[in-house]
């Protein structure tokens, strides 16, 4: 799951923009494949009765480092998984014959061989002095410069002289941030905002100055696409020089050359076949993602840790059971419809994967009957399993009745109607496709380094398995049970709305693990990160949260909302039933790294 991206914010958002961004990245151009390294041997991790937790051992070993889309630990894990598809004799569906649906995707940066920056006779070093950005047009220039202040308007400031300034065909030198905010950061500070704007007013290019401190930004993670213009930071230690050179308004010379990086990233798909002639042709999505975080960083919970993110819960978990319901059905009677198996890459970055199989199905997608997604399948507590997507089609009710009731144990399935959500099914559920998101909730290592094997529960694994496993029978049965789809419409996700900011809780944090079971009232915290604001606020696991910040909360979105109303170091009551008690308790809200 990404973390970013809880249902609440997911709806929230126009998911077609984001498959916009995604297309964005696809590199159409052909890039020499990386070196192959061999993988890990799962001899040892695979040493043991349990198939799934077979799987997730080999998964999740740090000899995977994390399985990071485009790195040699998803290589391995996705040539593990077709290993397991090939000897329970599925069929390649990846396209060319092949288990693997591959693709090249942007990945960052890196400079090219012949950047310059000449002002006033003094060279410029790039790499120490200056570096274009990973955003940055090529570009050769020889331009008058001109000193723009902070180049934000201030409406209303009678003092803001840089408002006006005639721009045109020169290049804006540039205050770093924005002063006017609390923190000298926002969007509208950073240097791709302000070059967007610079560019929109005419300048040919923009040199941001650092400020004391500040390193040169790295380029390596940079995938947005270029704008029109050369853009460029410059080092603090030369900043006063550049500035004078901006106010005498000298003449620069600049060569920009930044140049794409990219990665290979593959889906796994394997097609079990229908034996019905007449519908065959018409088939069920298992699909779990394998990738997770690597090193950790972006997405990460504990961003100040570069220890492998094991995921083993998130998503090794989902992809066993796959690997798994998969055996259970290719080993039975053949179903009527036919079976499409499939792990996703990327799916950490935004759904990567699942984006890219929608865009360039490997069949066609109108025969798509349902998609079912497992992630976070491991850490099932008390027979309890939340399945969203019961709003995406009016017979799920009466399937999942029919499944349930198959079972040895049956399992306690809270039923949410949402298709929209923070995984891949949310690929499928734009397309018109009726979706199914398996999930046993989150917990206190979810997004960290601690998400290891040994905490999987893994009676609670195979019962998700087989609880899906029926599920898919019953989608793929022909006479006597088929049942038509009909998808129920949500309505299109409504566009963003609320502060600006990257992450749907703006910086505010309050270190709490929402229980995302639907309930009746209130947000029941499954946990407390040990340490945070939530901790020293008094807050405990089992606490339902009632209010927050003069909000009343009734549910996850309304949690979400409450906390976005919050700035961090606010002093915020929140009201907690405890107990069969009503507590107030005050929290001073911190800052999100
Ligand atoms: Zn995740």
């Amino acid at each position: 799951m990404i973390h970013e991206k809880l249902p609440s914010q997911m709806t929230k958002m126009s998911l077609r923009n984001v498959e916009a961004a995604f297309a964005a990245l696809l590199l159409a151009f052909a890039t020499p494949t990386l070196a192959q390294e061999t993988c890990p041997n799962p001899g040892d991790a695979t040493n043991v009765d349990d198939r799934a937790m077979a799987h997730i051992r080999y998964l999740a070993d740090d000899r995977l480092e994390g399985r990071e889309v485009g790195t040699r630990g998803a290589r391995c894990a996705a040539d593990y998984i077709a290993a397991q598809f090939r000897e329970m004799g599925l069929e390649p569906a990846g396209g060319d014959d092949s288990f693997f649906q591959t693709f090249r995707l942007r990945k960052g940066s890196e400079l090219g061989n012949t950047n310059a920056l000449v002002i006033g006779g003094t060279q410029y070093a790039v790499g120490s002095d200056w570096t274009p950005l990973g955003f940055s047009a090529n570009g050769r220039l020889e331009r008058e410069l001109v000193y723009g202040g902070h180049g934000l308007s201030q409406p209303g400031n009678p003092d803001d002289r840089y408002a006006h300034i005639d721009l045109s065909g020169k290049i804006v030198v540039l205050e770093w941030g924005d002063p006017v905010d609390a923190h000298g950061v926002s969007t509208r500070g950073t240097p791709h905002s302000k070059a967007t704007i610079m560019e929109g007013r005419g300048a040919a290019g923009v040199l941001v100055l650092a400020p004391e401190g500040m390193p040169l930004p790295s380029l390596e993670a940079e995938y947005r696409a270029a704008l029109g213009v050369p853009v460029a930071v410059v080092s603090n230690d030369v900043a006063d020089a550049i500035r004078a050179a901006a106010n005498e308004s000298s003449t620069a010379n600049v060569v920009t050359d930044v140049r794409p990086t990219s990665m290979e990233a593959r889906n796994v798909v394997a097609l079990l076949p229908g034996s019905d002639p007449e519908l065959r042709d018409e088939y069920v999505i298992v699909g779990a993602h394998y990738d997770h975080l690597g090193f950790g960083g972006d997405g990460s919970l504990a961003p100040d840790s570069r220890d492998v993110h094991n995921g083993a819960d998130d998503n090794a978990s989902g992809t066993a059971a796959v690997i798994e319901i998969a055996r259970a059905l290719a080993a039975g009677p053949r179903p009527d419809r036919s079976v499409l198996f499939i792990t996703f890459t990327g799916e950490e970055k935004g759904l990567w994967g699942s984006a890219y199989w929608v865009m360039e199905p490997t069949l066609a997608i109108d025969d798509l009957v349902a998609m079912l997604n497992l992630d976070m399948v491991g850490r099932m507590s008390e027979d309890n399993v939340t399945v969203f997507g019961f709003g995406t089609a009016e017979e799920w009710d009466e399937i999942m009745d029919l499944a349930i009731a198959d079972m040895r144990r049956p399992l306690q399935v809270a039923r949410a109607p949402d298709g929209y959500g923070a995984s891949d099914h949310t690929s499928f559920y734009v397309e018109g496709i009726p979706v199914l998101h398996f999930f046993t909730n989150t917990h206190a290592d979810y997004h960290r380094p601690s998400d290891d094997w040994q905490r999987i529960n893994a009676d609670g694994l195979h019962r998700v398995a087989e609880l899906t496993a029926l599920v898919t029978a019953h989608l793929t049965a022909g006479e006597t049970q088929a049942v038509p789809m009909t998808l129920l419409e949500q309505g299109p996700p409504s566009a963003s709305e609320g502060p600006s900011s990257t992450s749907g809780y703006g910086d505010a944090y309050l270190g709490t693990v929402p229980d995302m079971t639907p309930r009746d009232s209130g947000m029941r915290l499954n946990g407390v990160t040990a340490g945070s604001p939530a901790d020293l606020g008094g807050l405990l696991a089992g606490d339902v949260v009632v209010e927050l910040n003069g909000m009343p909360v009734g549910d996850l979105y309304e949690y979400t909302d409450a906390l976005r109303s919050t700035k961090p170091d606010d002093v915020v009551d929140i009201i907690v039933e405890r107990d069969g008690e009503r507590l107030t308790l005050t929290v001073t809200m911190g800052r999100r790294n």
